[in-house]
């Protein structure tokens, strides 16, 4: 993947991108994936299981939750499903704490392009299905974290994170966000889920 660096910009500009989070990692940046590589990786303390909802390719009208690695966010468990924009732990008044060989490559793919963001990035959804190949190994690592399979998990955080907009009127927290929790909860509410089995399925038909 390619890497796009510009100390100089990123200085002046603070870390905004950071600040709404920890950029993800791409399975290229492990040697091994397994259950007890990843749970060792995990146990560094600085990375957190995540990943997003998207519109299922089986069925427009349906959904799936891609899983993948980030680096962890402030105030943000190890199974942090749905980011709620808390800024990367990694960010320090120096920048990143982590070198360029231990940083995430979609991080390091965002080419800086103008101070205060928003910089220019190829990441689409598509592009992390390479994550696809590891999703049972994810879910594994869920459950036993969690105690709940992925789909459980799902409803519980976001159920976790519309109480606690309901509670603090989180200022720092805009409408947009607001008012994309409560579409996620539409979504999972209401319309058909696919595993990523299913959507692993789907795709080797194609
Ligand atoms: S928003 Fe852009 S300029 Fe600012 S730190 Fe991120 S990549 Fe660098
Ligand atoms: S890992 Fe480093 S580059 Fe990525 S969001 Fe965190 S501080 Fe920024």
């Amino acid at each position: 993947m390619e890497q796009n660096t510009n100390y100089e910009m990123c200085r002046k500009c603070g870390g905004v991108c950071c600040k709404e989070g920890g950029c993800i990692y791409s399975p290229s940046d492990f040697k091994i994936i397994n259950f007890d590589s990843l749970k060792k990786i995990l146990k560094k303390g600085y990375i957190s299981i995540s990943g997003q909802p998207y519109t299922c390719l089986i069925n427009n009208n349906s959904w799936s939750y891609i899983l993948y690695l980030r680096a962890r966010n402030n105030n943000s468990n190890i199974v942090d499903l749905f980011p709620i924009g808390e800024p990367c732990m990694l960010l320090t008044q120096n920048g990143c704490s982590l070198n360029e060989e231990q940083r995430p490559s979609y991080g390091l793919a965002v080419k800086p392009t103008k101070i205060g963001g928003p910089c220019e990035s190829r990441l689409t959804v598509r592009e992390t299905f390479e994550w696809l190949k590891y999703s049972d190994i994810l879910e594994k690592l869920i459950k036993y974290y969690t105690g709940r399979s992925l789909k459980e998990e799902l409803t519980y955080q976001l159920m976790e994170k519309l109480i606690l907009i309901d509670k603090i009127n989180l200022e720092d927290l805009n409408e947009m966000q607001k008012i994309f929790y409560s579409i996620y909860f539409n979504i999972i509410e209401n319309k058909p889920y696919y595993s990523s089995e299913e959507v692993k399925k789907f795709l080797l038909k194609l």
